[in-house]
């Protein structure tokens, strides 16, 4: 079976979720909390996601 997919849940609302390869430290965005979450590690097609901070926009002016 191909692997097409990946999937995972969101660590703070627990929806599943299904999205297309995406590697490792890569972003995808919850679409239930809207909380950025990252790509930790990839195990046999199953995502460990953690959520990361939005940085705000800071551009030192
Ligand atoms: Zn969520």
């Amino acid at each position: 079976m191909t692997a097409s997919t990946l999937a995972g849940s969101c660590p703070e609302c627990e929806t599943d979720l299904t999205v297309p390869p995406i590697v490792e430290g890569e972003t995808l965005s919850c679409p239930e909390c809207l909380l950025t979450l990252r790509v930790e590690d990839i195990q046999d097609g199953r995502l460990d996601l953690r959520m990361i901070e939005v940085q705000l926009r800071d551009w030192g002016q």
